[in-house]
């Protein structure tokens, strides 16, 4: 078992980002600095194919559950997709991200993330998806606190309001999961 250090801090041992073929590497360097600290070992893969299986050409948006079944995870991995393409899932019209609830799978699109931002407001909005999609692998759901990195987004100013961490509730949440482990 181990405590979950820190506000910003995860319970993940081991985090690979697998960016797929779009993604600027820019945008992969920021988000790899941003979650460094938050995570024990960090890596960034080479970048994968978008794979036209999981493309649907009347809506120009990938499924995202097809490319979060595409990606893979090692054991005691966790594994984040980082994509450039927009994204839609069951009946939502766009996510920002989505993820394998308690699982080790994560995937975030930027597609949305940089309008009417700058480059501070859009690597800002870049951590607290990647973070927030990373805790639903951990086993949390949404949360209410205004402030928590947990709180559903269901527009970027929701996602401007939130912040990068995790509340004290969703933290003693984490704890209890890892004690139970
Ligand atoms: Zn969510
Ligand atoms: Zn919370």
């Amino acid at each position: 078992m181990s405590a979950v250090a820190g506000s910003g801090s995860l319970p993940i041992a081991r985090l690979t980002i697998q960016p797929f073929v779009g993604a600027d590497v820019r945008d992969l360097r920021a988000l790899a600095a941003a979650l460094t600290a938050r995570v024990g070992e960090l890596a960034v893969a080479p970048p994968a194919e978008l794979p036209r299986s999981a493309f649907d050409a009347r809506r120009g948006q990938y499924r995202a559950e097809r490319l979060l079944d595409l990606l893979e995870s090692r054991e005691h991995e966790h594994v984040l997709g980082v994509t450039a393409a927009d994204l839609y899932a069951g009946g939502l019209n766009f996510v920002f991200g989505i993820a394998t609830p308690a699982g080790r799978k994560a995937l975030v699109s930027l597609a949305r993330l940089g309008m009417g931002t700058d480059r501070a407001g859009y690597a800002a909005r870049m951590l607290k998806e990647a973070v927030h999609e990373l805790g639903h692998t951990l086993g949390l759901g949404h949360c209410a606190d205004a402030r928590c990195v947990m709180r559903f987004s269901n527009s970027l100013a929701d996602t401007d309001a939130k912040g990068d961490s995790l509340c004290a509730r969703c933290r003693k949440r984490l704890e209890s999961r890892e004690a139970l482990a």
